[in-house]
């Protein structure tokens, strides 16, 4: 197994490998980019089928979190871990402390949230072994909900915003009454975006391949069910897709009907050229990393003990920095994802830039 040839290397800091026979813990943590402050991502428990697989997905999903992090604007780093195993059957409350106690070595450089196969009772037990876990404390959210740690009521919100935003830019306009929208699953953030839309006023259509899932949109917001074939080529004018990535594809975008999508799930292009390939077909992409960020913008500020109304305010930023990619997309007539990219970097790598100036500056002070 390749690590510094690895393809999706990229200049990562620091890599560990923890490996407890005990309770059968195996994992991987990357910290990807530490320029702005220390590297915040989720810690994901999956089969990996190899350890290429779990190597593979910790070092994209942990680049992934510097953009992220950077483009909102935000002291955080990115960084992420993987647990190898089944959630369901090997997870017990020693191993996560076992994965606590490795956590705790890091010494902060790294901090854990909860991701697919972990929750936030998970990350308190990890806890007891180190203060290097967020999302977990209890406080008033930033919609002055009681929050559990919870970054989807966040999430949501931010998309909505973002969505609101790509809707004013494309289609001209601020309200957002009769506007069609397609959601592709309705779960934790999915659901909350449609019961914002539905608050404005939109008309929505949702498919959920959970059944339930699907009928509480139908029920509680008068959502019309699609098919699974149907719900990414409704014609409607915004898609969001709240379920997986890379459902933007050779296959979806060709049949897209939509002008505008806009929504939560990570990684949504399958390959880097879907981003010109929508660009091409007239379709505004308003980057998944980028309006995707209401969550990593709440854990940040659960750790400060910041107002719920810093919060939201931050969070409402995400429509700023949509209409700066749009604008700057448009005047350079390139694709919104390219874009988003760009600008992720200039922020990160700024900071960097500043570290690598001190030393120096050291040198001539004494
Ligand atoms: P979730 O598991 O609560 O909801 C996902 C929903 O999608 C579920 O209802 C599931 O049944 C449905 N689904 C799965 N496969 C589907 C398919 N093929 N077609 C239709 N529906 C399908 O997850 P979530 O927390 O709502 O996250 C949704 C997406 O947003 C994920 O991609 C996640 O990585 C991303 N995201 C979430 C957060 C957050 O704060 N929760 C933050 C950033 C990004």
């Amino acid at each position: 197994m390749n690590v510094f040839s690895h393809p999706e290397f990229d200049n990562h800091e620091h890599l560990s490998f923890f490996c407890d026979p005990e309770t059968g813990l195996k994992a991987i943590v990357a910290t990807h980019n530490t320029s702005r402050g220390p590297a915040l991502g989720g810690c994901r428990m999956f089969p990996y089928a190899t350890d290429e697989e779990a190597l593979r997905d910790v070092l994209r999903l942990s680049r992934g979190m510097t953009y992220k992090s950077a483009l909102a604007n935000l002291d955080l780093g990115g960084g992420k871990s993987v647990i190898i195993g089944n959630p369901r059957k090997h997870k017990t409350e020693a191993l996560l402390e076992a994965m606590g106690k490795h956590l705790e070595s890091l010494g902060g450089q790294y901090i854990a949230a909860e991701d697919s196969g972990t929750s936030v009772p998970d990350l308190k037990v990890m806890g007891r072994r180190t203060q290097h876990v967020a999302g977990i404390a209890e406080r008033i959210g930033f919609d002055g909900q009681p929050s559990s740690g919870d970054p989807s009521p966040a999430t949501a919100y931010g998309t909505f915003i973002g969505l609101k935003a790509a809707v004013r830019h494309k289609l001209g306009r601020n309200d957002l009454k009769g506007l069609k929208v397609a959601i592709q699953g309705v779960g934790n953030v999915g659901f909350r975006l449609a019961r914002h839309l539905k608050e404005a006023g939109a008309q929505l259509w949702v498919y959920d391949i959970f059944a339930d899932n699907m009928q509480r949109a139908v029920d509680e917001l008068g959502a019309t069910p699609a098919s699974a074939g149907d719900i990414l080529h409704l014609p409607v004018d915004v898609v969001a897709p709240c379920a997986m990535g890379a459902v933007l594809n050779d296959e979806s975008i060709p049949q897209l009907k939509a002008t505008v999508v806009a929504g939560a799930a990570n990684n949504l292009l399958e390959r880097p050229d879907h981003d010109q390939a929508l660009k091409d077909r007239g379709i505004l992409y308003a980057p998944d990393f980028a309006i995707n960020a209401g969550g990593i913008i709440d854990v940040f500020y659960e750790r400060n003990g910041a107002s719920p109304e810093t919060v939201r305010a931050h969070v409402d930023t995400i429509g700023d920095t949509l209409m700066e990619i749009f604008t700057r997309a448009d005047r350079s007539d390139r694709p919104t994802g390219a874009i988003a990219n760009e600008m992720a970097e200039e922020r990160f790598r700024k900071h960097t830039a500043h570290i690598e100036e001190i030393p120096e500056r050291l040198t001539q002070v004494g």
